[in-house]
């Protein structure tokens, strides 16, 4: 996106920083559960609380996650990392720090591929990504003068992934996190779910001169919780920014936030810089130091990711590069499709039908394809129908609309409702003849040169077999005996 502003074209440069929950049962450094919505302070361990003299123990699946997503993005895995403190006081803070990794995270740097809607792609630099734990949650509004402390989520894991300034509009930045989203939840490593704060978004925002070298100076939105709010908040951002720098002021580094009812960043504070936080390793951990082996055990056992069933789709399936990345975006999705397309002579009707019919339903009925009224296998037996000229394709929408309330297979309703198509020549005939008969000034003016009339002549023979015949034979039958 550029902006058109009073004084020359500006360019938009966003780096996004994403704080990802590990998907684990327990805590980076302790056993706690980590159980989303659990009442408030009964998944806390001593560790959680910083009682005194509590020590940290490393979770070794955490590190696993954490080294599993560097492989997905594509990233160099530091066999040595360290954990550092990072000093600040909060009420949500029992331990006045929160152990994280500064100076040498245990994933370096990566790439991530964009999809965009007019069948781009553009990759995108991953600075690092790190593991540090979450703080816990002060509750204010509880009580009218006090405030609660919540110390649930204190401890969990997190993987704190940080982009590259190479994104250029608030769409590049929604793609990224949908991609990113994307390869987590087919590693398994973090469920994504932005509504329930396993995933958040901090979107750092700087303008300049289209054609300029240098970066403007930035500033930092925190804590965005939804695809669309971040791209709501970075148009706005860039505006701000914009208006601002052309009346003569100048951008300040700041953190701010967005308000997603009015649709306005406020400031929040000055930008903190790294001293304030007095980093310095951890004393009570010990280096991360991984086995080379064990991380190329964890590379060959990576599951197929989107980029390449994205392409395994356009090549097996002959799908557009545009559907095969709309199919992929879901791994429940992908392997739903896969279920029916598998074997199929015609892999696009697949795509079709999931694409326009059943993602219809799924949008209507508010579910996600897990819990689609209609499975594979029966969305499978509906298009062998199709393919083996039982039902056309017209009857067949009406027996999906009848799969999708009676959750009945295709076959017994086509069976039930005697929908079979009508491909017996005499019958079409007979439909044929009957509509000419009736029609003659229409025959006359088909024969005269208005052939485009063909499609007319086709519908009413349908509508004669209540849309059971085979409408390639309907065709057939009509030019043959109109004579064109
Ligand atoms: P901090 O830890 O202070 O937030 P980082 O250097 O780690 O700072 O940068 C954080 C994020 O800000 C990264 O995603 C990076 O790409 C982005 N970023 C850095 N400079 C700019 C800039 N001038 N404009 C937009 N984004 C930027
Ligand atoms: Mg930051």
């Amino acid at each position: 996106m550029l902006i058109d502003g009073k004084t020359g074209t500006w360019e938009l440069v966003i780096g996004l920083e994403v704080h990802a929950q590990v998907t684990s049962k327990a805590k980076l450094f302790s056993g706690a559960d980590t159980v989303f919505g659990a009442e408030p302070n009964t998944q806390v361990s001593f560790v959680d609380a910083a009682f005194p003299g509590m020590l940290p123990v490393i979770n070794r699946f955490c590190v696993e996650q954490a080294v599993k997503t560097g492989l997905g993005l594509g990233a160099e895995i530091n066999l040595v990392s360290i954990f550092d403190r990072k000093n600040y006081f909060y009420a949500d803070l029992p331990a006045g720090y929160q152990i994280s990794q500064y100076t040498r995270p245990v994933v370096g740097k990566g790439t991530l591929v964009l999809d965009m809607p007019d069948g781009q792609s553009r990759t995108v630099g991953i600075t690092r990504l790190h593991l540090e734990q979450d703080a816990g949650k002060s509750l204010h509004d509880q009580h009218p003068t006090k405030t609660y402390v919540d110390l649930n989520r204190s401890g969990v894991a997190l993987m704190e992934i940080v982009s590259e300034p190479d994104l250029r509009s608030p769409e590049e930045a929604g793609a990224y996190l949908k991609k990113l989203r994307a390869i987590l939840r087919y590693l398994g490593t973090c469920d994504g779910n932005m509504e329930e704060g396993s995933m958040r978004c901090d979107a750092n925002v700087s303008v300049r001169k289209q054609g300029s070298k240098e970066l403007g100076t930035r500033c930092e939105i925190k804590n965005v919780n939804s695809v669309r709010f971040v791209m709501q908040a970075i148009e706005y951002e860039a505006n701000r920014q914009v208006e601002l720098i052309e009346e003569g002021g100048t951008v300040q580094q700041e953190t701010r936030l967005f308000d997603s009812g009015k649709g306005v960043t406020r400031s929040m504070r000055s930008k903190e810089h790294a001293h304030d936080y007095r980093y310095f390793p951890d004393p009570d951990l010990l280096p991360l130091v991984l086995d080379e082996k064990w991380v190329a055990g964890l590379k060959a056992a990576l599951p197929e990711l989107p980029d390449t069933k994205r392409e395994r789709f356009i090549k097996d399936f002959k799908l557009s590069p545009y559907d095969a990345s709309v199919l992929v975006a879901e791994k429940e999705q992908a392997e739903y499709f896969e279920a029916v397309a598998q074997g199929r002579k015609d892999p696009k009707l697949a795509a079709n039908w999931v694409m326009s019919e059943l993602f219809a339903v799924l949008n209507r009925q508010n579910l996600d394809i897990a819990r689609s009224p209609v499975k594979a296998t029966a969305l499978a037996g509906l298009l062998d129908l199709i393919e083996n000229n039982t039902i056309s394709g017209r009857i067949a929408k009406d027996v999906f609309a009848e799969m999708v309330e009676s959750g009945k297979d295709a076959a017994a309703i086509v069976e039930q409702k005697g929908l079979k198509q009508v491909t017996d020549t005499g019958a079409i005939e007979k439909a044929v003849d009957d509509v000419i008969a009736a029609n003659a000034d229409k025959v006359e003016q088909i024969k005269a040169g208005k052939v485009q009339l063909i499609g007319w002549f086709v519908g009413q023979v349908m509508k004669g077999t209540g849309g059971k015949a085979n409408p390639g034979m309907v065709n057939e039958i009509l030019k043959k005996k109109l004579g064109i």
